[in-house]
């Protein structure tokens, strides 16, 4: 009698045991939904502007507080309403997808790429000098000149892409009146590479007005 009591009582225990694990997994996957939905946007897989620019002034207040280099890249694509209006919007969403992939695959772990506005995307890159960013900014460009987007139609569509890079260097980041400054200098080299003729990269240095 005794052994089937405590038969029942181990049966009890094991099935509450399976019950609350599975319920913590459960909760634990709702969380990382949650911080994805709240950080992530959907149709580029990059952080959402709200989550980057939170981000971008962590990065800013520790690179003025421990004097490091830190650096931005923003990316238009070139002619992206040709795309839209000759083979429609969902194509031109497979490009914006497929150019994000590229950036993510190009980036290093720590650096955080987002969608900035619309067809324009955004990456900062702490710890990087100039020299660093304008190869990853380069690297991107001919990586997207190099690839095709096959859309669901089976069509091929190639574009290109302008960026602008903006660093600044240890002791010029100390000068950097608000975040939103440097973002503001790597859209000014984004200008130019427009007008000079697009798929190009820019680069925006404070010393170099
Ligand atoms: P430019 O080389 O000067 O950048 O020319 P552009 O045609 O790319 O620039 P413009 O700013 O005139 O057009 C941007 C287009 O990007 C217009 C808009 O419909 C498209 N766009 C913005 N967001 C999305 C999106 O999420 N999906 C798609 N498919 N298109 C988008
Ligand atoms: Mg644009
Ligand atoms: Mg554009």
């Amino acid at each position: 009698m005794i052994v089937l009591i405590l038969a029942a009582i181990i049966l009890l225990l094991g099935g509450v045991y399976l019950f609350v694990n599975r319920l913590t997994q459960r909760v634990a996957e709702a969380q990382k939904k949650l911080v994805e939905l709240t950080t992530v946007d959907d149709l580029t897989q990059l952080y959402n502007r709200r989550y980057f620019f939170e981000r971008l002034h962590q990065e800013v207040e520790r690179a003025k507080r421990y004097q490091r280099p830190l650096s931005c890249v923003i990316l238009d694509i070139d002619n992206f309403k040709k795309v839209n209006d000759t083979l429609g919007h969902l194509s031109g969403d497979q490009v914006l997808r497929d150019i994000s992939s590229i950036i993510k695959s190009t980036c290093r772990q720590c650096d955080l790429a987002g969608r900035y506005g619309g067809e324009e995307l955004i990456i900062l890159l702490p710890e990087t000098e100039l020299e660093g960013a304008m190869t990853i900014a380069e690297r991107i460009r001919q990586r997207v000149e190099q690839h095709q987007t096959v859309d669901g139609k089976g069509e091929t569509i190639a574009v290109t892409v302008s960026l602008g890079v903006a660093s600044l260097a240890p002791q010029e980041i100390e000068d950097l009146d608000k975040d939103e400054r440097l973002i503001q200098y790597a859209d000014d080299a984004l200008l130019l590479a427009k007008k000079e003729g697009r798929n190009r990269v820019k680069l925006y240095h404070p010393h170099q007005g």
